[in-house]
């Protein structure tokens, strides 16, 4: 496995990779991997001939007082989970190799990045689809692996790759949850035994939604009104959005029929989460 810092090596090196008519999956990560990250890296490994993994925490994905600083960085342990699931590059810049003095680009999808965490993380997809954009460009992989975990991210990102004509398949994997229902995130580790013992609420109230699905409940209202009524009972959570939406445009709907998107934020403490269910109703 090679790790390389510089995006000239990484373009090169894919470059040739391409041109031995070899196929190359890339699974763009912020690191501190875990089975989420895992299991996009598995399915890379079945798919494609070379699989590049990317870690980077994004700057310009962070808003000015969210956890940049914080977020959990171990390079050394990310090595060794990579390589015992076959990677064969690393490629992990620096914020300056990517950001050089005078960077002045940025790539922005119209719509699909204004509700849900758009509307809590204004520019927060700006910076994703920018360095995405930037990632696509120089691997140029066949092949792209994202999470349903960041179900909002990975419509954005197919959007931006069909629009700019990208030549790259985006493949999306279901979410890797705890035993609980907690989906795994880098940010659980900033939860304490309290706080993590409350953060199943946010699958709790997924399932709720989709028992009164069952039930024949439709009505968006009445479902995000129970949702919301499970959270505030939960004391330590706050909710920052509970929303059901178009499975493909994520505007708002009103009943809950055909591709529909249940997604959800909560802070847990000072930490922030989201989950979300995708549903095919009739
Ligand atoms: P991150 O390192 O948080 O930027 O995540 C890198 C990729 O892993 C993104 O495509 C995420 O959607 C995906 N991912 C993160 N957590 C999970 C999870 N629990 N299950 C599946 N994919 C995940």
């Amino acid at each position: 496995m090679r790790v390389i810092e510089k995006i000239s090596e990484a373009g090169a090196l894919a470059q040739r990779i391409r041109e031995a008519g070899k196929t190359i999956g890339l699974v763009p990560t912020m690191g501190d991997l875990h089975q989420g990250h895992l299991s996009l890296i598995r399915q890379a490994r079945k798919d494609c001939q070379q699989v590049f993994i990317s870690i980077f925490v994004n700057p310009t994905q962070f808003g000015p007082s969210e956890d940049y600083n914080s977020y959990p960085r171990d390079l050394q342990r990310d090595k060794r989970l990579a390589e015992k699931e076959g990677v064969d590059i690393i490629f992990a810049p620096s914020p300056g190799e990517m950001y050089p003095e005078g960077y002045r680009t940025f790539v922005e999808v119209e719509k699909l990045s204004e509700p849900l965490c758009g509307g809590s993380r204004p520019g927060h997809f700006r910076g994703v689809v920018t360095i995405v954009t930037k990632l696509f460009n120089i691997i140029r992989p066949h092949i792209a692996y994202f999470g349903q975990k960041d179900a909002q991210q990975a419509i954005i990102i197919k959007r931006m790759a069909h629009d700019l004509n990208m030549d790259i398949e985006i493949k999306v994997l279901p979410i890797v949850r705890e035993r609980d229902g907690l989906a795994l995130s880098s940010r659980n580790q900033y939860l304490n035994e309290a706080e993590r013992r409350a953060a199943p609420i946010l699958y709790k109230s997924l399932q709720e939604a989709k028992r009164m699905i069952e039930t024949e409940e439709r009505r968006s209202r009445n479902i995000i009104h129970r949702m919301e009524e499970m959270i505030k009972r939960e004391k330590l959570a706050k909710m920052d959005y509970v929303a059901i939406v178009d499975g493909e445009t994520l505007e708002e709907r009103e009943r809950a029929e055909g591709k529909v998107l249940f997604a959800l934020a909560v802070w847990i403490g000072r930490t922030r989460l989201i989950d979300n269910l995708a549903l095919e109703l009739d």
